[in-house]
């Protein structure tokens, strides 16, 4: 096997691909911390959970010992239609930069929404079409998780109801109208039918809303709507569970060729595919039997794992749902305005904020001028517009490419390329026009943030 031509593009065949996702959280000796009641500061429970989020869901959320939960037929068959995904050797890109290392990444843009947040959408419309629901609520900052939902609510005949954050409802009227094809209701966030929209409104006229804004008024929605519930595309366990089918796949791709990766790297909003990308070779690591290097990719405008707090927060600015504890930027942290609208979140995942304390998973971050110039790079070369997200793994891959050019090193590296960026072309536009500009907050900004985390004792 070891000795095969490596292809450019190594595919897997359908009886390859994962029955059961990996659950990390079982191999962990340090376990992330438990979600907390917002209001009694008590451990979450199932029945609590379960109020917002599709109960099958809420027991994943909670799992923390059986290593593997079956994905469900109806599941597996839908991924069928778009899975596997292709691991791709960037030949080009290597030879480009003239560096002995050697670069594959994980290609998830193969699909109507463009990214990988279709594995979770199916899996959460799933459970709550099981459940008999009538149908689901959510935001969406970049576009990408509403796309990716609605196409799930379509496909199994559920009622969506998407809240999308203000400046990408008006950057990306396309997204909006693929998402109204299938159905879906698009709101922009902040607005006037949620309670929380109102008074956001009041405090803030004006603002292009935020993430946690949107997430507020999609569980206020959930909560106030008989036979609704509230869905998340990023941040949960649940769905970081769901994206390992990312990891699981790139894993039985590697070992077809008897590769072994140096390096794994994904672009890290609220954690969901980096934690699915790396979560089986995390796995391999807690349990001793390989090393590997993990990096986490973030804008320098939303620095949650390299300038955040590791503390309890709040999820969303409307303190619905459970206090988790993450790196984070403070629940009301408001991110500059950029063009990698799904890396906007304040927080990150606690399994991945947990590895990062632990120094398993390291954290860079880059300004979105130097993401946009790598994004071009890899465009030009490799015939793949990534978007924005993508391309800050993009940039951390041709770095320690760069780096093993100058040590001669042969290493392997992975990295998830999570996306294309036909919609961010108002960025791309930007760019080319040399109009873009880099926010980065200054340290009093985020310790007034801090100052407003919650104090539990
Ligand atoms: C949403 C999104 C991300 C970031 O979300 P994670 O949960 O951190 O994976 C990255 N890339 C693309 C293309 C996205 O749509």
């Amino acid at each position: 096997m070891a000795s095969k031509e490596i292809p450019y593009k190594i595919y897997l065949e359908e009886d390859e691909m994962p029955k059961a996702w990996y659950n990390l959280r079982a191999d962990m000796k340090v376990k992330p911390a438990p979600l907390l009641n917002p209001q009694t500061h008590e451990p979450a429970t199932l029945d609590m959970l379960s109020q917002v989020f599709c109960r099958e869901l809420a027991e994943q959320e909670l799992n923390v010992t059986d290593p593997y939960i079956e994905i469900p037929e109806e599941i597996r068959s839908f991924y069928k239609m778009y899975r596997p995904s292709p691991l791709v050797r960037a030949y080009c890109l290597e030879k480009k930069l003239g560096t002995p290392a050697k670069i594959y990444y994980k290609f998830e843009g193969n699909n109507t929404s463009g990214s990988h947040k279709l594995n979770s959408a199916i899996a959460q419309a799933y459970y709550a079409k099981k459940q008999g629901l009538k149908g689901v609520t959510t935001e969406t900052g970049a576009g990408q998780w509403g796309t990716a939902l609605s196409m799930a609510c379509s496909y199994f005949d559920l009622d969506c109801r998407v809240f999308m954050v203000k400046v990408s409802y008006e950057q990306k009227p396309f997204r909006r109208e693929v998402m109204r094809t299938y159905g879906a209701s698009v709101t922009p966030s902040p607005s006037e039918t949620t309670e929380i929209g109102r008074k956001i409104l009041a405090e803030h006229p004006g603002t292009g809303g935020s993430l946690g804004c949107a997430v507020s008024e999609a569980t206020e929605a959930a909560l106030t709507h008989e036979g609704y519930r509230y869905v998340l595309g990023s941040v949960l366990n649940q769905v970081l569970l769901h994206q390992t089918v990312i990891g699981l796949e790139t894993q039985t791709a590697l070992k077809k060729y008897g590769i072994k990766p140096d390096v794994l790297i994904g672009c890290a909003g609220g954690g969901s595919n980096l934690g699915g990308l790396i979560s089986p070779f995390v796995g391999e690591k807690l349990r001793g039997e390989a090393d590997y290097k993990f990096i986490a990719v973030e804008p320098a405008s939303c620095p949650s794992l390299t300038r955040g707090k590791y503390a309890y927060d709040y999820a969303d600015t409307g303190r619905i749902c459970p206090l988790a504890k993450m790196y984070t930027l403070g629940a009301d942290y408001i991110p500059a305005p950029n063009h990698a609208g799904g890396l906007r979140y304040h927080g990150m995942n606690t399994v991945l904020s947990e590895l990062h304390d632990q120094g398993i998973l390291d954290a860079v971050s880059y300004k979105q001028t130097e993401v946009f110039a790598a994004a071009e790079q890899f465009a030009r070369i490799e015939g793949i517009l990534p978007a924005p997200e993508s391309s800050h793994a993009i940039k951390a891959a041709i770095d320690e490419a760069l780096r093993c050019k100058e040590s001669g090193e042969e290493k392997t590296i992975v990295f998830g390329l999570t996306g294309t960026g036909y919609f961010d072309l108002a960025g791309y536009a930007k760019y080319n026009d040399g109009a873009l500009e880099n926010y980065i907050p200054t340290d009093e900004e985020l310790e007034a943030s801090f100052a407003k985390l919650p104090k539990l004792d």
